[in-house]
């Protein structure tokens, strides 16, 4: 990761700031992306290593492509795309939804990841990475979870097409399912008290450290078998070729 540039959205907190670290300590310059910089601000501070922080709510394409261009004038160059940024709510069930906030999830979770990508490509090069977090709602229906579950698998389909646009450019793109992971998603999953994932035991949530270890490895060249797939953290024989288990 010396000389690359990464952009990670959501990198407030929970998986994508996990990611922040563990890229910073790879030797990447990171860019942290979320809607406010209080967070990613301090988080940059913290890694050093040129990391900073850029205000941009995904949903917004022009937030997007005016944070693209500023990691560009500001480092450069762009290696490696993390579309991270993600909400649950509405958890609510399809005939009680309130229809603005059903839209705002398809605008944060499936269009933010396009912008993402629209605003990525065009300025990534042979070799570059793009992982979506993925979840394996985008493949199994979930009470009260509709928004969530048709954005995931709305994002799923668009990384697997941009895949197939992109890979004879020698650009890598690859979905991660991580699973549970303790973050304040989760927390707020359990709070809401629907559906089986809100009476998980806390303990059976993975730390983001792991999502985040995952994010690294699938940019490196053992991880060229998936590309165009996602990868699950759920498979024991994945955590294990990643060194997240013994
Ligand atoms: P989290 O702790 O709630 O963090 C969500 C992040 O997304 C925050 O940094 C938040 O930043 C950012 N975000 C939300 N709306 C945004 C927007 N419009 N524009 C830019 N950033 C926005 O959630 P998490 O658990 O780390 O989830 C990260 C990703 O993993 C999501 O895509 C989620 O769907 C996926 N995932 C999580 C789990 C799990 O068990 N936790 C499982 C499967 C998949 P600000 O609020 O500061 O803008």
């Amino acid at each position: 990761m010396q000389g690359k540039v990464v952009a990670i959205t959501g990198a407030s907190r929970g998986i994508g700031a996990a990611a922040a670290r563990v890229f910073a300590q790879a030797g990447a310059t990171v860019a942290l992306l979320a809607r406010g910089t209080d967070a990613t601000g301090a988080l940059a501070a913290e890694l050093g290593g040129g990391a900073f922080a850029l205000p941009c709510d995904v949903a917004d394409w022009a937030a997007t492509e005016a944070a693209v261009a500023s990691i560009l004038d500001r480092a450069g160059r762009l290696d490696v795309l993390i579309n991270n940024a993600g909400v649950i709510d509405p958890i609510a069930r399809i005939d009680a939804a309130d229809p603005a906030e059903w839209g705002r999830a398809i605008d944060v979770n499936l269009k933010g990841v396009f912008h993402g990508l629209r605003a990525a490509l065009p300025h990534m090069g042979a070799g570059g990475t793009i992982i979506t977090v993925s979840s394996g709602a985008a493949h199994n229906a979930l009470e009260g979870w509709s928004a969530y579950c048709a954005s995931k698998a709305g994002a799923a389909m668009l990384t697997k097409a941009a895949c197939l646009e992109q890979a004879a450019r020698g650009l890598r793109i690859m979905g991660l399912s991580p699973g549970t992971v303790a973050t304040d998603m989760q927390a707020r999953i359990k709070d809401s008290g629907v559906n089986a994932v809100s009476k998980l035991d806390w303990a059976a949530h993975i730390p983001a450290d792991w999502p985040a270890r995952a994010l690294l490895w699938m940019c490196s060249s053992d991880a060229n078998g998936f590309l165009g797939q996602e990868i699950s953290l759920r498979d024991e024989a994945i955590r294990r070729r990643i060194g997240l288990i013994a």
